[in-house]
């Protein structure tokens, strides 16, 4: 009785302070205080959250444009649905080339770029492979050998031809096939940010399936604290937890989408020159960076280099990453004033 008195009380004072606050903003000034807004949905073969912080206030026509981004960069850029660009590319593939929109564009041509930096172990164009596995799907299995080993000869990212001026993409081998699955949520982070900036919002966070993109800090000064999965396939459980703000914090792991068959586990981070799932040790990547599309493609590549290029890697292009081994021991590059803790559970 007493803790619910005072538990009425609070919520008295809460209200009575909350009322007077938004009287003290009229005479036409606006309150600046909001409560928090957020809205989830299934796109991009995800789940997607958007809580916005500070902000407008968002009608459904409000919400419904901003996830109509997300679907717009679906409809483009899958490589499972009919009639986007994506399937244009690959049906066309060593016949022509396709001129596409500029977003399609820009997410091929910075991906073909991290496959050149990353040599090759990020690869769009592992889409020959990742299209029989078809993991995630209700068709998912195993392929023959034969048939990866057939498939692996289509994958070359040297061989997606750009045409910057006439906005083309041609992939120059019939069979070959762009799967954008790897660096299109990051992407699509980005556009969606940016797009909720222009309409007034300053205080965000951007959940597209583990794909984490800030617009702006919890409050002035104060940065938000985000929490890094622990690669477990069977519970949800917090690895670490570090300070982020303005930026986005992408993580890649096998505990995302996986299937099992004959006793073993086949996840969904394809090594592009076996044609298998990865299986070298790393369990999880998550990278920081501003652009939310290059630490999506970065999570991912890390993934499949393992441990020792991996962390080549992260030193040579001096990025704030992590890696999560199989003895859930852990490497990192973050920054101190992140403010790392491990081991939370
Ligand atoms: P992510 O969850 O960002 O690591 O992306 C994984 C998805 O990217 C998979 O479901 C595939 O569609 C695609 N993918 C898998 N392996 C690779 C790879 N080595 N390079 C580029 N894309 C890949
Ligand atoms: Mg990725």
């Amino acid at each position: 009785m007493f803790v619910m008195n005072l538990k009425c009380l609070f919520r008295g004072f809460l209200t009575f302070f909350f009322l007077l606050f938004l009287s003290s903003c009229s005479n036409g000034e606006e309150a600046t205080f909001q409560e928090i807004q957020e809205k989830t949905d299934f796109a991009l073969n995800t789940v997607t959250t958007i809580k916005l912080y500070e902000a407008p206030s968002f009608a459904e026509e409000d919400w419904e444009k901003s996830f109509g981004v997300l679907r717009e960069l679906e409809d483009r850029m899958s490589s499972h649905k009919e009639g986007t660009e994506v399937m244009q590319i690959n049906l066309s593939a060593g016949l022509k080339p396709v001129r596409v929109s500029d977003d399609t564009f820009e997410v091929i041509r910075v991906a073909k770029e991290i496959a050149e930096e990353t040599d090759g172990n990020f690869d769009p164009s592992v889409g020959a492979i990742t299209k029989l596995w078809k993991i995630g799907s209700d068709d998912q299995h195993v392929p023959q050998k034969n048939e990866i080993e057939e498939a692996l000869k289509k994958v070359d990212y040297r061989k997606i031809i750009l045409d910057e001026k006439e906005k083309t993409v041609f992939l120059e081998e019939e069979g070959m096939w762009i799967d954008l699955g790897a660096i299109a949520k990051g992407f699509a982070s980005d556009k969606v940010s940016s797009h909720l900036s222009d309409r007034g919002v300053k205080r965000a966070i951007l959940n597209f399936g583990g794909n984490i993109a800030l617009l702006g800090s919890k409050e002035d000064g104060v940065a938000w604290k985000i929490a890094i999965r622990k690669p477990d396939r069977n519970r949800f459980a917090i690895y670490a937890s570090l300070f982020a703000q303005n930026e986005s914090v992408v993580s890649s792991g096998d505990y995302e989408r996986f299937f099992e068959q004959g006793g073993k586990i086949y996840h969904h981070i394809i090594n592009p020159f076996t044609g298998y799932p990865t299986e070298n040790g790393i369990r999880g990547a998550s990278v920081i960076l501003e652009s939310s599309m290059r630490a999506d493609a970065y999570a991912t590549a890390l993934m499949v280099m393992g441990k020792e290029r991996a962390i080549e890697f992260i030193e040579k292009k001096g990025l704030e990453a992590m890696l999560i081994f199989e003895d859930m021991s852990s490497y990192q590059s973050f920054n101190k004033d992140r403010n790392l803790e491990l081991g939370l559970e």
